[in-house]
């Protein structure tokens, strides 16, 4: 049995149009996959089945009546509400999902949900109560791909040189798929509306399905000539060269959004944007987590005992560090503001040098004797130690 739709959106059976919309909003935004980690896909499959139709009057009435029934009645062939797929193969919001415009949400930038097109897509496909607004075309697929990078590029940026072969927009046409020169004229298929509307009969009545024409993909013009270069699709196969800016303090797994650089839209629809996944190659000394930098670095068993001034490398040169008198080995040395720069910010984390203390392992005759001497002065024996053994016989 399906679940409540009004408990899946969090709101009451009496919620108005608005709030059904805003919990909507907030869901989608929540459980978008495009989230990654975040996402949740079936809740938001959940989530959007809900909306489509609460927000609609005529649907949601059905539903309030009918309930479970309804829901029945649509995975029975109540066409209507799928966007595409026979009755059997349910809802395909593969449609819905590139609709959505995140902005630059997975930079973490902003609220950047500006999402109107999700729901003039819903409102274009949905049964009976379409607005008359056009159905918009689908933008182009995004892509991702990995980029490998230094330590050292990560830390300080870098302008990088990427080669891609992606679906890109065709020159010929300049993405219209339309032969250059060729008349515009209206879609016979259509006759300009740019919508197929067909009629079904259900148990419920009879239901208007609206869907987008096929011909002008929703533009209501066709070209008289297709494009010779690509078929009139307006895209075409090609190699790309981009220069992509990699910011200063970016992090192994950090994801970049090059906008409108995915692949090309049919018919010059808006392109799909290419998401860039850091894989920063370590360092032989350095480690890094987040924007702080931890080193080790070995002192000698005098330095320790008398102290001294050391020099230590740092990702901006060496710089002196000051080890006092009598410092145990393990440690730790805090350099204030010599980690790495926030990402679009300018504070910067620490760098951590833990001080080894290292013993010394092979002593000439002479040293050991001095060695002898220095404990004496200090009054321990070096010899067998009796003292120590006399705490563990009781
Ligand atoms: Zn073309
Ligand atoms: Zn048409």
């Amino acid at each position: 049995m399906a679940e409540d739709y009004y408990s899946i959106l969090g709101v009451a059976k009496t919620a108005t149009a608005e709030e059904i919309k805003k919990a909507y909003r907030k869901l989608a935004h929540k459980h978008h996959p495009d989230k990654g980690q975040g996402g949740d896909p079936e809740k938001f499959k959940q989530a959007s089945e809900a909306y489509q139709v609460l927000s609609n009057a005529e649907t949601r009435g059905q539903y309030d009546q009918f309930g479970t029934t309804f829901e029945q009645a649509r995975r029975q062939g109540y066409g209507g509400f799928s966007a595409k797929g026979g009755p059997a193969s349910g809802w395909d919001f593969s449609d819905f999902m590139r609709g959505f415009d995140f902005g630059d949400f997975s930079a973490g930038g902003g609220s950047a949900f500006g999402g109107e097109d999700a729901f003039d897509i819903f409102s274009g496909i949905f049964g009976g109560q379409a607005t008359g607004r056009r159905p918009r075309r689908a933008r182009g697929v995004d892509l991702e791909m990995e980029l490998d990078i230094t330590f050292d590029e990560a830390v300080f940026g870098v302008a990088k040189k990427i080669k891609l072969e992606k679906k890109d927009k065709c020159s010929a046409c300049e993405g219209s798929g339309a032969r250059p020169g060729s008349k515009i004229v209206t879609c016979a298929r259509c006759h300009g509306t740019g919508q197929i509307r067909t009629h079904r009969r259900t148990i419920l009545g009879q239901i208007a399905q609206v869907s987008v024409c096929d011909q002008c993909d929703g533009s209501g013009k066709v070209a008289e000539e297709a494009c010779q270069e690509c078929d009139g699709s307006g895209i075409v196969r090609k190699e790309k060269t981009l220069e992509v800016k990699i910011p200063a303090g970016v992090d192994n797994g950090t994801r970049i959004r090059i906008s409108n650089e995915g692949e090309a839209g049919y018919k010059g629809s808006s392109p799909g944007d290419l998401y860039l996944r850091l894989n920063v190659a370590p360092h032989p000394e350095f480690k890094r987590e987040g924007q702080d930098i931890y080193l080790e670095i070995p002192i000698s068993f005098y330095q320790a005992a008398l102290g001294t001034t050391i020099e230590v490398p740092t990702i901006d040169g060496r710089v002196s560090l000051k080890i006092p008198a009598g410092t145990q080995s393990g440690k730790v040395f805090r350099l204030k503001n010599k980690g790495v720069v926030k990402v679009n910010g300018s504070s910067r984390g620490e760098q951590y040098v833990t001080a080894n203390v290292v013993t010394p392992a092979k002593l000439t005759k002479k040293e050991k004797e001095l060695f002898k001497q220095l404990a004496e002065e200090n009054g321990e024996t070096v010899d067998v130690d009796e003292s120590l053994w006399s705490k563990f016989t009781s």
